[in-house]
Formats: structure tokens, C-alpha cells, sequence
């Protein structure tokens, strides 16, 4: 549920018509509703509510500063994958002991940062990881609280560019090496071992990978205690994923899932962690963009937008569905028009969507790309020299651009030539 819903036949995000920003801010733009960021927020605390458990938001889903506070002040911690997620996080005001330092390829100047700055655990991702992080952390004279990632080799059935815990994908230890690898990180100095980390991969619509995945690290965990380990917390990662067609997805509830942790993990009397970013940010955010023309092809009619696939990648990227709505519903009987949207880049991949039954568009008119608040803004590019668009929070009646859009000047200017030019 969201809360971008036509009154009046006008699309609102929350109590704020769209029209309304579109007319001060200039499209195209991201908006996010903070009571839809809250809502799922709090679905996933009251998920876990028996058990002890942190819910540790993923931030590359969407990592404007704004949006970092808002979840910071419900009480979230953060789950951080580089030095400058880290930087933000820290502030947004989110103290380091509720964040969680994940990725494949941490350097040390991060693993520094953290160290020095404060921080919940490191999810290691390998034996050099581990040896690094030992130095690092013997070197600044601090314990570095660790996690293993496993790999569970589960396939998550989701796109193949975002499963990530099957054998081949670059994450994780094996989970058939965990014991062993678990031996090395007790016996070097700086670690302090805490518990097992597993992110399967993101946007999965069935609990059942899942499910194979937490009953593994449910079995390694009892043998790790067995080797005479104190897991005293698991990580669980992210993934859940939400419906990004209204017609005909419905992936699982949060509560189904916080009761299948429950069932699977809750007898070993660990601390729950879980890093969800899609389901919290996804549908909170909408992309608004305005038609500039309306043109008629050979057989087909395109409707070329001022938003592109440099704002939103998903489309090109996953061959990814957003639906794409009027902000001004459709007038009762108007006979749909089917159009191919796409965006002014000068490449065919910047198609958003093929024959989609749209009312009749003219120039100026706006449209909403729904889900479009989690690895929408964060992965926009400035191709074709195209400004990063702005990000717009809507609170209740009151709405506030939380990132402006830069000026032609600002971008051109970030480039310098060289002394001999
Ligand atoms: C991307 C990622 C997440 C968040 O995944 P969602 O599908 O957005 O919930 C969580 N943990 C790790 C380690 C990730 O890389």
C-alpha cells in the first residue's frame, strides 16, 4: 500500500497534488511520501516484534539524506556497502553501533573509516577480507565485530543480475567452508567473531528460497556453536520484493515473512537482522515526467518523455516493468491509446515501456512512473549531459525538494582541463 492516490481525479502523493510540485519544481523529478517510507518501515519492526532484532535499512535503495532521517528517527539502523554510504548514514545521525558494513570489496581506508567512526559488524565476504580487516583493525588497536557472509548456493529465482547466493555469484564464502573459514577469523587478532550474515539476492516474490536459505544457517549456526563460536546474531539481508504491477504480482507480506523467521530461527536465541531496501523504499517513491511530444511512427505511436533512462535505469538495466500512469485520470470513456514510452537519449535502449494502453497524451501532459522510490534516484546518471533530476519529499500537506537539480554551470564546471591546455 502507498499512498499516491488520485483525489479529484488528480494523482496526490499524500495530501499534495502533483500538478502542484510539477509547476514549482519542473519535471522530470523523483517524489517520495514519508508516511509510505513509515508504513513499510514499521510493517518489517512489526514483522520481528517477538523476536530481539534490528532492522537495518538498506541504503543504496535510495540514499538521499532525507529519507536516511526520516528512517533513522523510527529507530532503523542502516546497512551500508561503501565508505560514502557509511559517511551518510553517520549523517543522517544514525549511530555507528546500528550499522552494518556489507560488499564484496571493502578497502581498508573503509574498513578505517568505520573502525574509527563506530560500527555494528562487518559482513566479510572472504578469506582476504579477513585478513585485511584483522590488520586494519590490530593496526588502529580496536576489535572489529565480525560476521561471515555465506553463500547458501540458493537460487533466488529472481533477475540474473541481482541473485546473489548461488555458487557462481561473486558473494559470500562457500557455506560447505563456513566451519573452516570460521576457524581462521577466531584465531586472528582484531576480530571478535559475532554471528552469520546471508543475502540472497533482491526482488524475490516467493518466501520458499528463502526459507532454504535461513534453514541452512540455521544448521551452521548450531555446528558454529558446536566449534565453540558465540553466534550470538544473524543477518539476514534483504530481498523481499513488491508488486511492480498493480494487475497481477503479489509477493509475499512482511509478516509472512517476520513468521517464517520466527519458525525457522527463533529457538536459537539469536539477535535478527534484516536489511530490507526495496520493500521500504520502492513504493514510497514515483517518477514524474511530462510528455514533449506525442509522435506517430510506422505503426506506432511513441511517447517521448523529458525523463529517460539515465533517471531510471530499471527498464534498460533488468528489463524491468514500472507502471506508468496519467497524474489527470482519464476522462470517463476516453478510448485508451496503446504507446511506446520512451525517453529523448539517443539510444533505443532508452525505451521505458512498449505498447501500453495509456489515455490520449498531449505535449505537457504529466505521467507517473509508479515504484519507482528504490534503485530509482540512486542509479541515475548525468548521460547526454542530462542534470541529475531533483528528489521532492512530501510530508502530509507540505512537500520540500530534498535535492536540487544542478545547473548547467555546476555540471560543466566539475570538468577541468589540463595545465597544458
Ligand atoms: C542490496 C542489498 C540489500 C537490499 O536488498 P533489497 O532487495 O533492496 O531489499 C540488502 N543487503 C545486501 C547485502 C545488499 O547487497
Amino acid at each position: 500500500m502507498d499512498h499516491f492516490i488520485y483525489r479529484d481525479g488528480i494523482l496526490h502523493a499524500e495530501d499534495v497534488a502533483i500538478p502542484e510540485i510539477a509547476a514549482r519544481v519542473g519535471t522530470p523529478f523523483y517524489l517520495y511520501s514519508t508516511a509510505t517510507l513509515a508504513r513499510h518501515y514499521r510493517l518489517f519492526d512489526e514483522a520481528l516484534a517477538g523476536l530481539d532484532h534490528l532492522v537495518c535499512y538498506s541504503v543504496k535503495a535510495c540514499s538521499n539524506q532525507a529519507i536516511l532521517r526520516i528512517l533513522a528517527e523510527l529507530g532503523a539502523g542502516m546497512d551500508v556497502v561503501s565508505g560514502g554510504e557509511y559517511r551518510r548514514a553517520r549523517a543522517a545521525g544514525v549511530p555507528g553501533g546500528r550499522i552494518v558494513f556489507s560488499g564484496v570489496g571493502k578497502t581498508r581506508e573503509e574498513m578505517r573509516l568505520a573502525l574509527d567512526g563506530g560500527i555494528r559488524q562487518f559482513n566479510v565476504e572472504s578469506e582476504p577480507e579477513l585478513r585485511a580487516l584483522s590488520e586494519v583493525a590490530v593496526a588502529a588497536g580496536a576489535t572489529a565485530p565480525v560476521t561471515l557472509r555465506v553463500n547458501p548456493d540458493v537460487d533466488a529465482g529472481t533477475h540474473e543480475k541481482i541473485a546473489t547466493g548461488r555458487r557462481e555469484d561473486k558473494f559470500g564464502v562457500p557455506i560447505d567452508r563456513a566451519r573452516e573459514i570460521y576457524a581462521e577469523a577466531a584465531s586472528l587478532p582484531g576480530l571478535a567473531v559475532v554471528g552469520v550474515d546471508v543475502h540472497i539476492g533482491s526482488q524475490l516474490t516467493d518466501l520458499a528460497p528463502f526459507e532454504a536459505a535461513f534453514a541452512k544457517v540455521a544448521d551452521l549456526t548450531r555446528a558454529l556453536r558446536a566449534d565453540g563460536h558465540a553466534i550470538d546474531r544473524l543477518d539476514l539481508g534483504g530481498g523481499l520484493g513488491i508488486p511492480y504491477s498493480r494487475s497481477n504480482e503479489v509477493p509475499p507480506l512482511p509478516a509472512d515473512y517476520g513468521a517464517m523467521i520466527g519458525r525457522l530461527l527463533g529457538d536459537l536465541g539469536c539477535e535478527i537482522e534484516i536489511e530490507p531496501g526495496r520493500l521500504i523504499a520502492g513504493n514510497a517513491g514515483v517518477l514524474v515526467a511530462s510528455t514533449i511530444y506525442v509522435k506517430e511512427g510506422e505503426g506506432r505511436s511513441f511517447l517521448i518523455l523529458d525523463a529517460a533512462m539515465n533517471d531510471l535505469i530499471r527498464p534498460a538495466m533488468y528489463g524491468a516493468w514500472h507502471d506508468i500512469v496519467p497524474v489527470p485520470e482519464a476522462a470517463p470513456g476516453a478510448e485508451p491509446r496503446v504507446f511506446d514510452v520512451v525517453g529523448p537519449v539517443c539510444e533505443t535502449g532508452d525505451t521505458f515501456a512498449r505498447g501500453r494502453p495509456l489515455p490520449p497524451m498531449g505535449e505537457g501532459d504529466l505521467v507517473a512512473f509508479r515504484s519507482a522510490g528504490a534503485y530509482g534516484a540512486v542509479m541515475a546518471s548525468e548521460y547526454n549531459t542530462r542534470p541529475l533530476i531533483p528528489e521532492v519529499l512530501v510530508d502530509g500537506d507540505q512537500f520540500a525538494v530534498i535535492r536540487p537539480r544542478p545547473t548547467f554551470d555546476e555540471i560543466i564546471n566539475r570538468d577541468t582541463l589540463p595545465p597544458w591546455m
